[in-house]
């Protein structure tokens, strides 16, 4: 097996920005962007304007923004590889990384394959239907758009995303309906009390969306009460799903250190359980989840990794 020096898994803009950095440092960086498990470049893919990255004053597509970051890692000589990690061997060093079919040792590793916010499977929320046509999973990243001005918007969770996704949809729609499956908000109280007290929020509990309908855009969503089964199609901008995100951590397979809901835990910067193994962006970060901050990690993964390699003699 091949030996390298800093192996990256993961292509968005913590995975990009750490090797921007990392192949100035000259520290020869493979990526491993994945294939299957997504698109290169992580969730901004599948976003259309970004407006709040610093830089464009005007905002920028997402595939845009993650064409250049991609780009910009390629001029300083970061090697791309365009295929998923199936497994890594962390137990002892030089880490093995098994892609789907090149297989590689490293002496140190940045983590950086993000997060994927859950959806639910709703008749017009899929894939060719709605979904970016008023159907997202991110409020902060989309919620700007036009089709959302003035139209009723309807938040699907319980959670305190939900509710701060809620507020923040105040701004732009003319309601926010926040549907909650249960009769209890999840979110903490503070927040809560945020949602019950808005007075452009109603909650609507014990409820599910059933379908998504539109022409172009969403029009139009049918609510079921759970506890009553009473079914009401009402007008509808936008649903935004808030239920919850799920790190890409199952290539791991346990080796590394996560909270309750596998977020992987770091310290000092950007440090892993195992030493020599670092973690950027979503897949480490649980609260601000913006590609802001996924670029600053990865940053400082790039860094902290060069420090580290530097002091194991590894030039
Ligand atoms: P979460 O706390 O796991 O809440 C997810 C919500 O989605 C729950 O209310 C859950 O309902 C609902 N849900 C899950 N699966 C569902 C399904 N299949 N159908 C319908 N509803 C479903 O997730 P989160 O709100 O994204 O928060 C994640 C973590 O980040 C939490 O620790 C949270 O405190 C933190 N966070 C903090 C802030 C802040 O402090 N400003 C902001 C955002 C997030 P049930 O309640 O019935 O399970």
């Amino acid at each position: 097996m091949k030996r390298e020096k800093l192996v990256i898994i993961g292509s968005g803009p913590a995975g990009y920005t750490a090797a921007i950095y990392a192949a100035r440092a000259n520290l020869n960086p493979l990526i491993f962007e994945g294939f299957m498990t997504g698109p290169s470049g992580g969730q901004l893919m599948t976003t259309t304007d970004v407006e709040n990255y610093p830089g464009f004053p005007e905002g920028i597509l997402g595939p845009d923004l993650m064409s250049s970051f991609r780009e910009q890692a390629l001029r300083f000589g970061t090697r791309i590889l365009t295929e998923d990690v199936e497994s890594v061997d962390l137990s002892t060093r030089p880490f093995k990384i098994y892609g789907s079919s090149t297989h590689v040792e490293a002496e140190a590793v940045i983590i950086a394959t993000g997060a994927t916010a859950k959806r639910l499977d709703i008749e017009g929320s899929r894939d060719g239907e709605f979904w970016q046509k008023g159907v997202t999973a991110c409020a902060v990243c989309d919620g700007a758009a036009p089709i959302f001005k003035n139209r009723p918007l309807y938040v699907i969770g319980g959670g305190d995303s939900a509710v701060e996704e809620s507020v923040f949809l105040t701004k732009y729609g003319s309601k926010v309906f926040i549907v909650h499956r249960r009769g209890e908000l999840r979110a903490s109280k503070i927040m809560a009390e945020r949602a019950m007290n808005h007075p452009k929020i109603e909650i609507l509990w014990n409820s599910v969306i059933d379908k998504i309908s539109g022409d172009q855009v969403v029009r139009k969503v049918v609510l079921r009460n759970l506890e009553t089964n009473q079914i009401e199609e009402k007008d509808a901008g936008g649903v935004f799903f808030a239920i919850g995100h799920q790190p890409n951590t199952a290539f791991l397979k346990g080796q590394l250190k996560t909270n309750e809901a596998g977020y992987l835990l770091v310290s000092k910067g950007t440090y892993t359980s195992v030493e020599g193994v670092f973690a950027a962006g979503d897949v480490q970060d649980w609260i601000y989840r913006q590609a802001i901050t996924a670029a600053g990690t990865g940053c400082m993964a790039a860094l902290d990794a060069e420090k580290w390699l530097s002091m194991q003699g590894v030039e």
